[in-house]
């Protein structure tokens, strides 16, 4: 069904068509006739399906033209980059209408956000934490909310943002709309959306696969001390033009850009501790190509809709399978394809039963000669573990087992050398005989 049977004005359908969007995605189809009926909605969607315009479509064509009496739809977001992104969908998708918008969110001065929000705004579009810093004051009421939209609620529930969100929920007009969005429903969603919704309807889309079809998975073993050297010999690649490296701590990420830099590697990093100047120049940087390599931790990374990231790579296994599924929903966007390469130390191993669980699929698991788990340790031969049962691609080379003498001691030739299709099949780019690293500084000139 095209854009122009979902109800919209012929100005949203023509701005949905200068984003390049042909056909609504399944979430769009569904979401956007039933917000446009006014109704409350409970909507679940794999990240990446095209959640933003499900529901800024129908709420741009409810809204009408500019008015002054205040802000009319609220739009709470977990993280200042979602929030960002999801103003700028507002502002691509209704530029052929009339509406004012501000986005509200802290690690930037207030006095920007202040002078919309005296000029007289449509929307905002908040995280909690700065939209209450202003409810202190005068400048904003939600008195005149008609439509609220409590985006990726799991996340704000992740981060312990829920009574925030119930507090703001609070001061909105008890006959607003009220519209959920979660990748994944948590039972504990369950008493928000009770709390904040009335008699909603609910859209479920692909709750059985919620990994985009486009991903391919790839495991490498690897013991914990060469996981920066396979890193550094994928960044290496050709194929890697556009990499989401993640990790799980804020220290972590830190570290791994720091090593990174001193291989020569070009990398930008985010995280919460860093300043929102350095986050918006890092992705920038990221976004326009001019440097190949994001290395991010989750919360940060939430928000980021780069158009054709070619892979991620966990270099932690996720804490939470939930996580695997939003890491790697930053590749493969929409109708792109993308890689998504875990690096898996025995530690980890286990960790990796749950995200196939969740995504309804094993991974592939792909040695890459040269590295293995330490001690040469293959993964256990144990049904339960599917790093055992995954199967193998033809033309791999079982490097399992070498782990001794992958440090280069054994005299013989050690060379690293990927092969076979998950790698693309080229031609190795990198050799390293003796000690990785210091075979990475001499290769590399560093
Ligand atoms: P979202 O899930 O809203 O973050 O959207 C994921 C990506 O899909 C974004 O890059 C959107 O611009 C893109 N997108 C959203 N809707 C469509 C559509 N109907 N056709 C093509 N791409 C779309």
């Amino acid at each position: 069904m095209p854009f122009s049977k979902l109800g919209l004005y012929s100005s949203l359908v023509r701005g949905a068509q200068a984003l390049g969007y042909t056909e609504p995605t399944p979430i769009q189809a569904q979401a956007i006739p039933v917000v446009l009926s006014g109704r409350d909605l409970i909507a679940s969607a794999q990240t990446g399906t095209g959640k933003t315009a499900a529901f800024a479509l129908p709420i741009l064509n409810r809204l009408g033209p500019h008015r002054a009496t205040g802000p009319r739809v609220l739009v709470l977001e977990p993280t200042r980059e979602l929030a960002a992104q999801v103003d700028e969908s507002f502002q691509k998708l209704g530029q052929f209408t009339d509406f004012k918008s501000v986005v509200l969110h802290g690690g930037v001065t207030l006095g920007p956000q202040r002078n919309a929000l005296r000029a007289g705004v449509d929307i905002v579009v908040a995280t909690t934490g700065r939209l209450r810093e202003f409810l202190d004051g005068t400048l904003i009421k939600l008195d005149t909310i008609e439509v609220l939209v409590l985006d990726e609620v799991d996340r704000m529930l992740d981060m312990g943002f829920i009574e925030d969100v119930k507090a703001i929920t609070r001061l909105c007009p008890a006959n607003r709309q009220t519209l959920l969005f979660s990748a994944t429903i948590p039972p504990q969603l369950a008493e928000v959306a009770k709390f904040a919704l009335t008699k909603p309807l609910r859209i479920e889309i692909a709750r059985e696969k919620p990994v985009t079809a486009s991903v391919n998975h790839v495991i490498h073993p690897v013991s914990e001390n060469q996981k920066l050297d396979l890193l550094l010999g994928l960044l290496k690649r050709d194929d890697f033009k556009s990499v989401i490296v993640f990790a799980r701590t804020r220290k972590g990420a830190d570290r791994i850009a720091h090593q990174l830099r001193l291989e020569n590697q070009a990398c930008v990093v985010i995280h919460a501790e860093r300043t929102q100047g350095q986050r918006v120049d890092a992705l920038d940087k990221f976004k326009t190509g001019r440097c190949g390599v994001l290395v991010a931790t989750d919360i940060a990374a939430r928000g980021i809709d780069v158009a054709n990231v070619s892979h991620v790579i966990n270099f932690d296994v996720p804490l939470h399978a939930e996580d695997y599924v939003h890491r790697i929903g930053r590749t493969g966007r929409a109708a792109a394809t993308g890689d998504a390469v875990t690096l898996v130390t025995p530690q980890e191993a286990n960790e990796i039963v749950a995200i196939e669980k969740l995504i309804g699929q094993k991974i592939t698991v792909v040695p890459v000669e040269g590295f293995a788990y330490e001690g040469g340790s293959a993964p256990r031969i144990d049904p339960a573990n599917p790093l055992a049962n995954s199967p193998k691609r033809a033309g791999h080379q079982q490097s399992l087992g070498a782990g001794g003498k992958q440090k280069g001691d054994s005299g013989g030739n050690q060379d690293k050398v990927y092969k076979g299709k998950a790698f693309g099949g080229g031609n190795p780019k990198w050799h390293s005989k003796g000690k990785p690293g210091a075979q990475w500084r001499k290769s590399n000139g560093g």
